[in-house]
């Protein structure tokens, strides 16, 4: 029994606790991924791709630490680019070991900013964020497990060497060494502990911090509507939901008259304040079956669950109240010429996709900008089968 016991904490003990935690990793991943090729024969085909991201898992995992870096989502991020065999991550990782011999946190992030410093595009942003909380989320449920199984291991360790230092008779040199050495380990799977609940407790805010990424990313900061890019996937969704439903869904695009003669003549302080005042005006018109954005500069989209009719209607009496105010310019006093816009509306149902429409609506904009703008156009509708 003690001779069993002796050569149980033997094995744990040669072994040093960062090679025994990879291996224990490993061991979980490989575990699950036996099962996952068992179940295959009468399993889902999606098996097969559970077991791919396992693999993939399990090689981020030994990338990370193979290099003692921090589970932390970008490190985790770049490790899979470099088991990808991403060329510049992995030229990179070549590059940075020949200099300083070893990876760390720090160099990692080095490498990623400038790997990356031209690469940030409102697409690539989108596809690290999404990136990032996948990977955040997997690590979120390891760092949890591991926690519970260095717990539970450090428990049971404890207990196994208090009754060996308390059994009778049993007590050598060799053994004594043996049961400090453990005490030691134990002290170091408790820090270990400790650390990943901090990083579980990290993880959890850069999760928060992603959300609010997201929603940033997405939104306008002058007016606080949506940007373009947030209108685009409304579009897509909205247009798919009327197609499905056969419901009707028009785009209007909304351009401001003469405001370069506004940014001009009062400064561009005050053409902002014109663009906020004319954002919350047509987010007035904006209910749950309308949408609105700044599609940019001082152009507006909007998306309204109506017939082209009703849309032109919508929005021309919002067109119509904006040109009726006597906006007053905040840092003089001095009354500002009436604003207005012009619009375009088209029948997205009526074109191949959103963007189509988008166009139609855009050259009905134009042609009321020739027409004198202040006024509201409907594209006339695509001709049909030539
Ligand atoms: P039109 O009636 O033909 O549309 O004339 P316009 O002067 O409105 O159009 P133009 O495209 O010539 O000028 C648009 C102006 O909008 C130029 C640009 O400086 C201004 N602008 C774009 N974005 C902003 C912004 O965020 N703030 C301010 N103040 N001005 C902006
Ligand atoms: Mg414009
Ligand atoms: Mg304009």
């Amino acid at each position: 029994m003690l001779e069993q016991a002796k050569n149980r904490l033997g094995g744990w003990l040669s072994m040093a606790w960062g090679d025994r935690f990879a291996r224990w990793a490993q061991r979980f991943a490989s575990t699950d991924v036996a099962q996952a090729e068992s179940s295959q024969e009468i399993g889902p085909a999606p098996r097969r791709a559970v077991d791919r991201h396992r693999a993939l898992y399990t090689q981020i995992g030994d990338f990370l630490f193979a290099h003692d870096l921090d589970i932390t989502a970008l490190n985790f991020a770049f490790a899979q680019d470099h088991v990808s065999a991403d060329p510049a991550t992995v030229r990179a990782v070549n590059a940075a070991l020949a200099q300083y011999g070893c990876l760390t946190n720090a160099v990692v992030e080095e490498i990623i900013a400038e790997r990356d410093a031209d690469k940030i595009t409102p697409e690539t942003l989108e596809t690290m964020l999404a990136k990032v909380e996948s990977h955040l989320a997997e690590v979120m449920e390891v760092t949890e497990g591991s926690r519970a199984s260095a717990d539970d291991y450090g428990t049971r360790l404890k207990e196994q060497v208090d009754d060996m230092a308390e059994s009778p008779g049993g007590s050598t040199p060799a053994i004594e060494k043996v049961i400090a050495l453990t005490r030691t380990m134990i002290e170091t799977m408790r820090a270990a502990e400790a650390r990943l609940k901090a990083s579980q407790k990290d993880a959890r805010a850069l999760q928060r911090n992603l959300e609010a990424a997201r929603r940033a990313a997405e939104q306008d900061y002058l007016t606080g509507l949506p940007n373009r890019r947030a209108f685009e996937a409304v579009l897509k969704t909205r247009e798919s939901l009327a197609r499905e439903g056969g419901r009707p869904l028009a785009i209007a695009f909304c351009d401001l008259d003469h405001f370069k003669a506004i940014n001009d003549s009062y400064g561009h302080d005050t053409g902002d304040r014109v663009l906020q005042f004319v954002a919350s005006l047509l987010a007035q018109v904006s209910h749950d079956g309308c949408h609105v954005a700044r599609h940019g500069g001082e152009e507006f989209a909007m998306l309204l669950d109506a017939t082209t009719e009703e849309a032109a209607r919508i929005v021309d009496e919002a067109r119509d109240d904006l040109s009726a105010r006597k906006l007053v310019n905040r840092d003089d006093g001095a009354r500002l010429p009436p604003v207005s816009f012009s619009a375009g509306i088209a029948d997205v149902l009526a074109y191949s996709d959103g963007r189509a429409a988008l166009k139609a609506a855009d050259e009905a904009l134009y042609l009321a900008k020739q027409q004198g703008r202040n006024r509201v156009y409907i594209a006339a509708r695509p001709v049909q089968g030539g």
